[in-house]
């Protein structure tokens, strides 16, 4: 997680813990990162995605069995 200045281009992966850009003292600073593609996704995508998860690991793990036990 980091943020990035519109204003100067000012671009850090540090977290800051106040929300003025450290190069221009700009508060209109945005943050990048993981963390804000995930507030972006709603809640369905985020359960068809671990559903999908559940079912390759469920599907790996017979085929794991099918290669050991036949
Ligand atoms: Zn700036």
């Amino acid at each position: 997680m980091g943020f990035y200045c519109p204003d100067c281009g000012y671009r850090s992966k540090k977290k800051i813990p106040h929300v003025q850009c450290p190069a221009c003292d700009s508060t209109a600073i945005q943050s990048t990162g993981r963390s804000r593609d995930k507030q972006l996704q709603s809640p369905r995508q985020r359960n068809l995605r671990l559903v999908i998860l559940i079912a390759l690991w469920t599907f790996l793990i017979i085929e794991i069995y099918n290669k050991l036990y036949n």
